[in-house]
C-alpha cells in the first residue's frame, strides 16, 4: 500500500493546484516524555507541574563535577515502546553530547544519541477511513529534555524553570510515509494508543508529554521528493492538521510562482493558523556531535529485552483482530471498544458470557455516547459493567424492551442500583400478556377508522398503530407481540 504506483493510481490524496496536483510528503518527529517516577541521568522527580526548580538535582542544573547516571527504568521503557512498535532492539547504543546554546540547556549540550540509537527500524499500520497505511519508523532514540525559558513573568526579565530539564523524551522518527494530514494524524493517534497501551508515555499532548515536528514537503506525483520545512514542537493533533494543510499550500504557492522552498525550520501559530520562519534548517554537524565521555555504551543483555519482551501486553491491532472474530464486531466497532485500553477491558466484562454484538451496542452507543456527553471516562463511570450487562440481560431475555431499557439505563446513571430490581419495583416490565395488548389493539383500531382504511393500501402505516399501542402501554407491551397482534386484525 506504500508502493508510489499505488498510490498514483489511487489519486486519492492529491491536492489541485493553480497548473496541476501536487502531493504531499510527510515524515513526523515525535517526541514522547517517558512515564517515569525520575529523570534519565539523575534522581530528581519527573512529575508534571510543582513551582519552577521544584524538580532540579545538581546534575539537571549542570553543576561542575556532576556526572549522570543512566535510569535503567527509562531504558526498559524506551525498549518496551520499541518492541511495540515491531521494531529491531540495538543491544548497543551510544549516548551522545549534541552542542547548542540556549538559556534552558544548562549543561551546553544536550544528550540525545545520534548515529546509534537502542531502537531501530520498525512499523505502525495505521487505518485512514478503511484504507490500511503502514508508516515505517526510522529510529527510535534516547535523550533529555530542556528547560523551559518564561518571558512573560516580568517586562523586562525572562526567567527559567528547569524542572523539566533532564526528563526523558523518546524521539521516535518515522519515514517519509505519509501522503495527507488525515494520515499523519492517524498516525500519531495511533502512536499514542500503543504507548499508552504499552504504559511507557501518558500521551497528554497538553502537559506536553507528546509533541511532534512534522517534516512537509510537496511534489508533483511520481516525482522525487521535495525540499522539506520542518514545523516544530505541534502539540495537538487538530493543529497538526491545520500546520500541514497551510503548510503544504504555502509550498505550493511558491513552486507555482516560479520559486524554490527553502530548507527551513518554522512554528505554527494557532492563532493565525499559519505557519512563519524560525530559523534557516541546521546541519548535523552545527551540532558538533560526539560520544558523552561521562557515559559507558548502553549494552543490553537478551536476557534484559527478553523479560520486557515477554511482559508486553495485548496491543491494539492484536486486540482488533480478537474482537472481530471473538465477538463478531465490525472493524469500526472494534477499533471503538479498544481506542483506550480501559475502555476494551470494560467491554470485555460487559461481553462475558453475552451476545457480543449487543454487548458492543449498549458500552458504545449508550455508554460512550453518554460519559462523552458528560466529560466522564469509563474509570470514573456511574454505570458498572455489571450494571450494563444486567441490562443487556434484561432485554435479551425478554424483560423489558430495548426502548424501556434505556430508561433503566437512566435511572441506573442517575441514582444507582441494581437494573433487575430497578425494573421489578417500578413495574417496567413488559407485557407480554396477549390479553392486555389485544385490549390496547382493539382500541386503537376502533378509535381510528379512517387509518384502518388507509393502511390497507399502504402497509407502511402498521408503524404508527404499533407506536399508538406502545404508547398507551407505557413503551410496556412487547414490540413483535403488537405489531403480530395487529397484522392480524387488520387483514395486512
Ligand atoms: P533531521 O534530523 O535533520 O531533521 P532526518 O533525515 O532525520 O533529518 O529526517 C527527519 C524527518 O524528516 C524524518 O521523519 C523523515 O521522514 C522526514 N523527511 C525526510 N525527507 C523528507 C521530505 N522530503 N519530505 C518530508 N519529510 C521528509
Ligand atoms: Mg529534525
Amino acid at each position: 500500500m506504500l508502493d508510489s504506483a499505488k498510490r498514483v493510481a489511487e489519486k486519492k490524496d492529491w491536492i489541485k493546484g493553480a497548473t496541476g496536483d501536487w502531493e504531499v510528503v510527510l515524515g513526523l518527529e515525535v517526541h514522547a516524555q517517558v512515564l517515569a517516577k525520575s529523570k534519565l541521568f539523575s534522581g530528581a522527580s519527573a512529575e508534571f507541574g510543582g513551582a519552577p526548580n521544584d524538580h532540579v538535582s545538581l546534575v539537571d542544573a549542570a553543576m561542575p563535577g556532576m556526572l549522570p547516571v543512566i535510569n535503567e527504568f527509562c531504558v526498559e521503557q524506551a525498549v518496551r515502546t520499541g518492541l511495540g512498535l515491531k521494531a529491531r532492539i540495538n543491544k548497543r547504543s551510544v549516548f551522545d553530547r549534541k552542542n547548542y546554546f540556549y538559556p534552558d540547556l544548562p549543561q551546553g549540550y544536550q544528550i540525545s544519541q545520534y548515529k546509534q540509537p537502542v531502537v531501530g527500524e520498525g512499523s505502525v499500520h495505521v487505518d485512514v477511513d478503511g484504507r490500511a497505511v503502514k508508516v515505517g519508523i526510522e529510529r527510535l532514540h534516547l535523550e533529555q529534555d530542556a528547560g523551559k525559558s518564561l518571558h512573560d513573568q516580568h517586562p523586562s526579565m525572562s526567567f527559567v524553570d528547569l524542572n523539566r530539564s533532564g526528563c526523558a523524551l523518546m524521539e521516535i522518527v518515522s519515514k517519509p510515509d505519509m501522503r495527507s494530514a488525515e494520515e499523519a494524524k492517524a498516525y500519531v493517534t495511533k502512536l499514542r494508543q500503543i504507548m499508552r497501551y504499552l504504559g511507557t508515555c501518558d500521551g497528554n499532548m497538553e502537559q506536553g508529554s507528546l509533541r511532534a515536528d512534522v517534516n512537509v514537503s510537496v511534489r508533483r506525483p511520481g516525482a522525487e521528493f521535495g525540499t522539506r520545512c520542518e514545523i516544530k514542537n505541534v502539540n495537538s493533533i487538530r493543529f497538526m492538521g491545520q500546520a500541514i494543510e497551510y503548510e503544504a499550500r504555502r509550498q505550493i504557492g511558491i513552486l507555482e510562482d516560479g520559486g524554490s522552498i527553502d530548507q527551513e525550520t518554522r512554528l505554527f501559530d494557532p492563532k493565525k493558523g499559519e505557519t512563519r520562519s524560525m530559523r534557516s534548517k541546521e546541519e548535523a554537524h552545527d551540532y558538533r556531535y560526539f560520544p558523552d565521555p561521562d557515559l559507558l555504551p548502553l549494552e543490553l543483555e537478551d536476557a534484559f529485552i527478553g523479560k520486557i519482551e515477554a511482559s508486553l501486553p495485548e496491543l491494539p491491532d492484536g486486540k482488533i483482530a480478537r474482537f472481530m472474530t471473538d465477538y463478531g464486531l465490525t472493524a469500526y466497532d472494534a477499533q471503538v471498544l479498544t481506542a483506550e485500553c480501559a475502555s476494551a477491558d470494560f467491554f470485555e466484562q460487559v461481553a462475558k458470557g453475552r451476545d457480543g454484538k449487543s454487548a458492543a451496542n449498549w458500552v458504545i452507543n449508550e455508554l460512550f455516547g453518554r460519559l462523552n456527553k458528560e466529560g466522564k471516562s469509563v474509570d470514573t463511570t456511574p454505570v458498572s459493567a455489571a450494571q450494563l450487562g444486567e441490562i443487556v440481560d434484561l432485554i435479551a431475555a425478554g424483560t423489558i424492551s430495548g426502548k424501556i431499557a434505556k430508561d433503566v439505563f437512566e435511572i441506573v446513571w442517575t441514582e444507582g442500583g441494581s437494573p433487575a430490581q430497578i425494573v421489578e419495583t417500578r413495574g417496567m416490565k413488559q407485557v407480554t400478556d396477549t390479553g392486555a395488548i389485544e385490549k390496547a389493539v382493539d382500541e386503537i383500531i376502533a378509535a381510528n377508522p379512517d387509518k384502518v382504511e388507509q393502511v390497507k393500501d399502504k402497509p407502511t402505516m402498521l408503524s404508527w398503530f404499533v407506536g399508538q399501542v406502545m404508547k398507551t402501554t407505557g413503551g410496556k407491551a412487547n414490540p413483535q407481540a403488537v405489531s403480530g397482534l395487529l397484522k392480524a386484525k387488520l387483514g395486512i
